[in-house]
């Protein structure tokens, strides 16, 4: 037995569409078919049923109502699936045979328009990675809802690639059938992308035009298969795609995949969420746009002086007038999303709230402007100066579309009166035809003396005269002709009442019609201002993003940070911008942080939980704040440009599993080492830790060491070997600062100050007192550090001079692992050494 011919069309049509699942439209449902139907069922828990196909066997089945779908589209979408929508083309009336059905469009997780399958604070982009040469690459990602576009060459390698994808709202990379297997897999599993293949098509004007400003032609080319792949997917024109814009990422700083992550900048590490991010804290803004706009700053710092100080002159603008900026916060908020309605504008999904929205947020325009005017920066008012409040598209809307439209744009309802003569005139029919209806029913009532008498309308049955039972004989004879039969009423028609129907419903009929066509026309209109409207919102969103930076600046007592040419760092009174936020009860510790070129090193020491990592990253992310033109948490600073940040901090890496954490350390410091320049900052976090105490800490010695001679990055390095605080003598540009454990009132309290030179070497000793160890064994413990110290003096081998080749080291411990300390007391305390010794301090927490 064969399929029938709609199984067979589908069969057809889903042999183009393999990796999605294909929606088919039958009648009120998409369907779906086959292994498609049983993984939907699966996947949206909807019931798995069968139908007849003409096959031996019955086919599978599921399927969701037109009307709802789509929130099972959004489900799959969610999850990394691809939807083929597949519509029936042609009037199932006119049809001969199976109903022309077509593939409409293809919804995947990076082109999504749809208003709520998007989160309104972040961007959603589709990315196309091609390989040029040899570890070289061109990276093209666009965002269709908003239709921006960046496109970049990366010449770093792979991994580079993948921290450009990391922490970017990347939801799917299209990639060519020749890029390495190995590649494509870390794209699925490390960075759980959704992976898609190019689509060769002929290149369409619309899209040579988006491009042809690009003088490379590989960048062009990449741009090429991310628009062709754009146009297979939406199979429509898409207008308000901008003209791609070229990246140089010299101009930025850079932020590795480690470093982004580690910093918390934009999600928190452990929960990863935005609390307890950077962008938590700083994020002010009262737009969708101005939200998405920071978070793009953000993932970019700059490198340019000029354009820094342009941000931050900006922000000191608005910092300065409380008042001003909070009318312009205000009125902000009652801006919509104008970047996202040009998309859906372009995508023809616009409907008449929409355009009230935008025409209550052009409404807002020339008021901001005149707010703007009322600052003393001159900058600030030069934004006034950027924005149309585009009078004509204001009007249009004005007077076409009505005050409360519903969301449906083919019911009616959408247009105002007197915007168009033909429109009113149906309207005039179809009111004067209920007016007189009106009238009719009072004449009725007083004719037949029924005072319950009413004229009432049902879509099946048009207008009707309605009498309650009792009230039927009062009715003259011959004077209704009976229509309908009720338990307690009959309903009747006149043939006076039937002609005023036809026309009523003919007008009505017209008007929807008539209003559908205008509000396309309408539509049509708008979308020619679509460039003006992505301008104006351009600068409403960064408008929003500088009294963002301005509102936390003041609120959390920012400094505004001065640039200087010489290589200096100095933050008076520095704080961690995050964790001073979610510090509960206690108050966050300012501490001062000096770097300079002939001090660029500095070697922090002190026991766990003091602060260390704390201080470490408080300077990565006030440069950062810093380069995005952010004030930043300090009494004073004084900056110079970095250009790249690197960090080896915190735990087991999960995003390259199945390596040691020495492995990742090491990949980490390496990386580090390989592209710091001395412009750079380091944050090295406990390195060596992951391996023994003796190449840990020689390796620890050796980074210091290189990154001293060679670099010259500017770098924090905390560590747990004490022995390295000696390095001080020898290494001119390093200096030892340490944080202290103190003791209060028999308690071991963190101060959290950071202080000069090297920590304290007894604080273990210490700690263990206050934890109330025997005193005995207080002094015994304190006995064999001394003696340890002694012996590994007399061998001055600790740590290894830097100018011998010799690389055996002593170093200090508690107990020589090997040699024992002299036994001089009972052997309870040999026991205590003993079983002290069996701890194995690296596995434990
Ligand atoms: P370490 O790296 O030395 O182990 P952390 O930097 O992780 O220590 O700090 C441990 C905790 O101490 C932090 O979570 C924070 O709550 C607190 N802390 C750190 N620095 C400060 C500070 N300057 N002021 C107040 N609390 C701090």
């Amino acid at each position: 037995m064969s399929y029938t011919p709609m199984i067979q069309q589908y069969l057809k049509i889903k042999a183009d569409y393999q990796d999605c699942f294909l929606f088919f439209r039958l009648g009120d449902f998409y369907e779906m078919f086959f292994e498609d139907a049983k993984k939907a069922a699966l996947e949206l828990e909807i019931t798995l049923t069968s139908r007849d196909g003409g096959g031996d066997e019955r086919i599978p089945m599921c399927g969701v109502p037109f009307h709802s779908a789509e929130s099972y589209i959004k489900a799959l979408i969610d999850k990394g699936y691809k939807v083929a929508i597949c519509e029936q083309v042609e009037d199932p009336k006119a049809a001969k045979g199976v109903v022309k059905r077509e593939v409409v469009q293809l919804i995947t997780p990076g082109t999504v328009m749809e208003g709520n399958m998007l989160d309104d604070k972040e961007n959603n982009y589709l990315a196309v990675v091609t390989e040029t040469t040899d570890q070289k690459f061109n990276l093209a990602y666009t965002d269709m809802s908003t239709g921006e576009t960046f496109v970049m060459e990366i010449k770093r390698g792979w991994s580079a690639v993948l921290s450009e994808l990391y922490n970017r709202p990347i939801k799917e990379v299209v990639v060519e059938k020749d890029l390495a297997a190995t590649y494509i897999d870390e794209l699925k599993e490390k960075m759980q992308l959704t992976v898609s293949y190019a689509k060769k098509t002929t290149p369409d004007q619309a899209i040579a035009e988006l491009v042809n400003d690009i003088t490379d032609d590989r960048l062009r080319e990449t741009c090429m298969v991310l628009y062709q792949y754009l146009y297979h997917t939406q199979k429509r024109a898409i207008d308000h795609l901008k003209k791609a814009q070229v990246i140089e990422l010299a101009e930025y700083m850079t932020l590795d995949m480690y470093s982004q992550r580690n910093l918390e900048i934009t999600s928190s590490l452990l929960r990863k969420e935005k609390y307890g991010s950077l962008l938590w804290v700083i994020d002010r803004t009262v737009t969708a746009m101005g939200a998405r706009k920071l978070k793009k700053w953000l993932e970019r710092p700059l490198l340019t002086q000029s354009l820094i100080e342009k941000r931050l002159d900006l922000v000191n603008g608005f910092y300065e007038q409380f008042f001003e900026r909070e009318e312009i916060r205000e009125a902000l908020q009652s801006i919509y999303d104008m970047e996202r309605l040009s998309g859906r504008v372009s995508f023809g999904n616009v409907n008449a709230r929409d355009l009230i929205q935008l025409k209550r947020s052009l409404a807002k325009v020339p008021y901001i402007k005149d707010q703007l005017k009322q600052f003393d920066s001159k900058a600030v008012q030069a934004l006034s100066d950027r924005m149309d409040p585009l009078p004509e598209l204001y009007e249009l809307l004005e007077n076409s579309i009505a005050e409360d439209p519903p969301i449906s744009i083919t019911e009616g309802k959408l247009l105002k009166d007197g915007y168009n003569q033909e429109l009113d005139q149906y309207r005039d029919a179809s009111r004067n035809g209920k007016h007189w209806i009106a009238e009719l029913e009072q004449k009725e009532k007083a004719e037949t003396n029924i005072k319950s008498l009413k004229i009432g309308f049902n879509k099946v049955f048009g207008y009707y005269i309605e009498v309650t039972r009792p009230n039927l004989p009062m009715i003259p004879e011959g004077r209704y002709q009976r229509k309908q039969t009720l338990t307690n009423a009959e309903r009747f028609i006149t043939e006076e009442l039937k002609e005023k129907e036809t026309l009523i419903l003919e007008a009505e009929e017209k008007s929807v019609e008539l209003e559908y066509q205008l509000f396309l026309e309408i539509r049509e209109k708008v979308k020619r201002f679509i460039p003006d409207l992505q301008q104006l919102a351009e600068t409403l969103s960064e408008i929003d993003v500088l009294q963002s930076f301005a509102t936390v600046s003041e609120e959390n007592n920012y400094v505004r940070p001065n640039f200087t040419k010489d290589h200096h760092i100095y933050l008076e009174e520095s704080r961690h911008p995050v964790v001073e936020k979610v510090m509960k009860g206690e108050q966050f510790v300012p501490n001062t942080i000096e770097l300079a070129d002939d001090k660029h090193l500095l070697l922090i020491t002190g026991p766990n939980m003091s602060g260390k990592s704390t201080y470490m990253r408080q300077l990565a992310l006030t440069i950062i704040m810093a380069q995005v033109g952010c004030f930043v948490p300090a009494q004073r600073a004084e900056l110079s440009i970095t250009d790249q940040i690197f960090t080896r901090i915190g735990a087991a890496d999960d995003l390259v599993s199945g390596q040691s954490t020495f492995m990742v350390e090491m990949l980490e410091a390496n990386h580090a080492i390989q592209h710091a320049t001395n412009d750079s900052l380091i944050l090295l976090d406990e390195i060596g830790r992951g391996t023994s105490t003796y190449d840990g800490m020689a390796l620890a010695q050796a980074i210091i060491e290189y990154i001293h001679d060679h670099i010259k990055a500017k770098t924090l390095f905390s560590t747990h070997y004490h022995e390295l605080t000696s390095l001080e003598d020898n290494l001119s540009a390093l200096k030892n600062i340490h944080v202290r454990a103190e003791e209060i009132e028999g308690k071991v309290v963190f101060l959290h100050q950071i202080h000069e030179g090297a920590a304290d070497e007894s604080y273990g000793i210490h700690v263990a007192q206050l934890a109330g160890l025997p005193d005995e064994l207080i002094k015994r413990a304190n006995i064999i550090l001394s003696q340890l110290e002694g012996k590994s003096c007399d061998q001055s081998s600790s740590p290894v001079d830097r100018d011998k080749d010799d690389m055996t080291m002593e170093q200090i411990a508690f107990f020589a692992p090997e040699e024992p300390v002299k036994k001089k007391e009972p052997s309870a305390y040999q026991e205590i050494v003993e079983s002290l010794q069996k701890i194995k301090l690296l596995e434990m927490t």
